[in-house]
């Protein structure tokens, strides 16, 4: 199968409904500046009452999560929206690839909105599946596809999901990636040499993981890179490697650099660095502390009044921390990186006009995975939620 190379959409241009990309919004939406739009928001999940439930992800903009009935990380929210099984609409303030995971977890009668299709995820982007199937391909044709677990972060595509399904594998959290990893290793261990995995599309959290918590060294690992033949790397190389680490980055994570860890702890004395683990290795080694985003709250949460925090992760997050914990100091990582850009699509216009369509009676921008697919990234979805309960740092 040969890799189809996509044309750039710019966000909120064009249309592809298979991707994390932007689509046109087709509806009339009120303008930002009207000074009614939060009585307007608040009036229509009145009169929607228990019928619908709103989700925002942490790296939602304060002007959003002010109407959310519940916050957390993609995965959280997924297991709150099946815990919901009244609520008849489901609006999730989020990303496209959660949108889907929550459509998966939900009731077949429930309906999942996304308020703006423009909310996708370039990481998520960054494995494709005619990418994914091409790579399989090379290491069937290599001979080593036998003892590889394809494994993939939550930040993926439905699609995706159903590949690991499909192929004996399993989606992981930034929170469970550890045990996942355990797992899918365990699945192969029988073989000569043990097995492999795949891991897509977050090259860091695999990374990340594999070197910190599984002790394996960097050179177990090697990237696949989707855009060249044979994905950069000769039979050999593929046989030598553990873990085979997909070319794929978070955006806003992927910026932080080491040299503004040095240059933090310089200028704030006894100052704690937490990131993220899509944050670069080098990055992630040079932190005090490293975890998923519930992690991050957690662990200011539990600070002492009067300790001084730099933050790796996403703006908005980092800002409500600070606003939050005023007897802290908290600063972000790095001043040069700016908001997720698809996480900030969902804004108060979007969000208001998705709950007065409800309101009216028209669902906007349902998001819903088809039923084969569906079945099959549950089946991988299951697997996680199989996993020994011991989760990494959440
Ligand atoms: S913060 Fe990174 S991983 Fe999360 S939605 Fe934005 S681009 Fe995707």
């Amino acid at each position: 199968m040969t890799t189809v190379d996509l044309p750039l959409l710019p966000l909120g241009r064009g249309v592809d409904l298979t991707s994390e990309r932007g689509v046109e919004c087709p509806g009339d939406l009120p303008a930002a500046s009207d000074p009614d739009l939060v009585a307007r928001a608040r009036a229509a999940k009145a009169a929607l009452g228990d019928k619908v439930f709103v989700l925002g992800h942490h790296y939602q903009r304060d002007e959003v999560i002010q109407f959310a009935d519940v916050t957390g990380d993609s995965f959280k929210l997924a297991r709150d929206a099946a815990a919901r099984p009244d609520a008849e609409y489901i609006v999730f303030c989020g990303v496209h690839f959660m949108a889907e995971s929550a459509d998966i977890l939900t009731g077949p009668e429930q309906q999942v909105i996304l308020p703006d299709l423009a909310a996708g995820c370039s990481m998520a982007d960054m494995a494709r599946l005619t990418q994914v199937e091409a790579a399989w391909d090379a290491l069937t044709a290599a001979g080593i596809a036998d003892a590889v677990v394809p494994v993939t972060y939550m930040n993926s595509s439905a699609d995706i999901k159903a590949f690991c399904g499909r192929n004996g594998g399993v989606v992981c959290t930034s929170s469970n990636a550890e045990v996942a990893l355990e797992w899918a290793f365990a699945q192969k261990e029988h073989l000569d040499g043990g097995g492999k995995v795949l891991f897509f599309p977050d090259q860091h959290l695999g990374r990340n993981t594999a070197v910190l918590q599984l002790g394996l060294s960097l050179d177990d690992c090697v990237v696949w890179n989707p855009h060249l033949p044979g994905g950069g790397l000769t039979t050999e190389q593929l046989r030598d490697a553990k873990m085979i680490l997909w070319k794929g980055h978070c955006s806003v994570h992927g910026r932080f650099s080491a040299e503004v860890v040095d240059e933090l702890r310089a200028a704030i004395p006894g100052v704690q660095i937490l990131v993220h683990p899509e944050c670069a290795h080098e990055v992630v080694l040079k932190a005090d502390l490293v975890g998923s985003t519930e992690f991050i709250i957690k662990t200011i949460e539990a600070a002492p009044a009067g300790s001084s925090w730099a933050i790796g992760t996403e703006l908005n997050l980092v800002k409500r921390l600070a606003a939050a914990h005023p007897d802290k100091r908290i600063t972000f990582l790095d001043k040069t990186v700016c908001y997720c850009s698809t996480m900030n699509r969902i804004d108060l216009p979007h969000l208001v006009w998705a709950l007065e369509s409800l309101v009216a009676g028209t669902v906007v921008n349902r998001i819903e995975v088809d039923p084969e697919t569906e079945r099959h990234a549950l089946v991988a979805l299951q697997r996680m939620l199989d996993l020994p309960g011991k989760s990494h740092k959440d």
